[in-house]
């Protein structure tokens, strides 16, 4: 399973497309991505091989921001709508998760019991609940963050907000992640491997930290919204 992330000024699609190839080898039952442009998200999922996802990837859509995700399901059995990218219930919010959100039917139960449920994932209540908090009032910022805050259990997490600018937040918590580092352009993923098609400087990140993501920077929070510092790294890979 694996997570990967791309965003900047060129179409995102074939970089998320090679980076899930790269990240084949940690093994897999489905695949999915999802693309961000003005008129919205567009997510493509599907059961099987990323062949099978590069398939159903429609070229026209273009978008300067993605996320994408291998799945190896822990809650729900692999089909199609069990695959990730997940979305909230007005389809604001996008996200990928790889890991085991242990207490999902407490949240489900406390904050969740008026939403109708997509899948039978332990991954959808995560952007169901940033989904309910954005609309009681917060920013996505604070939504993420009060989410991860009530979340237990090990999570690497994506998110695309439908009505940010290019942002893609990330975090994680006992599950690997990284933000490596571009010219113009910022990509996320699971592995350095997966992302060395386009650069070789990453981020470290930390476990519930709050990562912020756009084409030219890229911010780290404490979950109480203070800012850290942190020097990237020379990943030294044989491709
Ligand atoms: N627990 C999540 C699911 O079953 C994520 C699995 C993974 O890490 O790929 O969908």
């Amino acid at each position: 399973c694996g997570i990967v992330g791309y965003i900047g000024e060129n179409d995102s699609k074939e970089i998320l497309l090679k980076g899930l190839e790269k990240l084949e080898y940690r093994g897999y039952d489905s695949a999915g991505i999802a693309v961000r442009n003005e008129s919205g998200i567009t997510v493509f999922k599907e059961k099987g091989r990323i062949a099978d996802l590069r398939a159903i990837v429609e070229d026209g859509v273009i978008g300067t921001a993605g996320i994408g995700h291998t799945r190896w399901a822990t809650h729900g059995k692999p089909n199609r709508v069990n695959a990730h990218p997940h979305q909230n219930e007005n389809e604001r919010f996008t996200l990928v998760h790889n890991g085991v959100i242990e207490n999902y039917h407490h949240i489900q139960r406390d904050y969740l019991a008026d939403v109708q449920m997509e899948s039978d994932t332990d991954t959808e209540i995560i952007v169901q609940l940033i989904g309910k908090f954005v609309e009681e009032g917060m920013t996505t910022e604070e939504a993420f963050s009060k989410t991860l805050g009530l979340l237990k259990g090990s999570y690497a997490i994506a998110l695309l907000d439908a009505e940010a600018e290019d942002t893609i937040f990330v975090a994680k918590n006992k599950s690997p992640l990284l933000v490596g580092l571009g010219e113009g352009f910022n990509v996320v993923a699971s592995d350095a491997m997966a992302m060395l098609q386009v650069t070789d400087k990453f981020l470290e990140l930390m476990d519930k930290e709050i990562v912020i993501v756009r084409k030219d920077s890229v911010e780290i929070l404490t979950l109480d919204g203070e800012a850290i510092s942190r020097l990237p790294f020379t990943a030294e890979i044989d491709m």
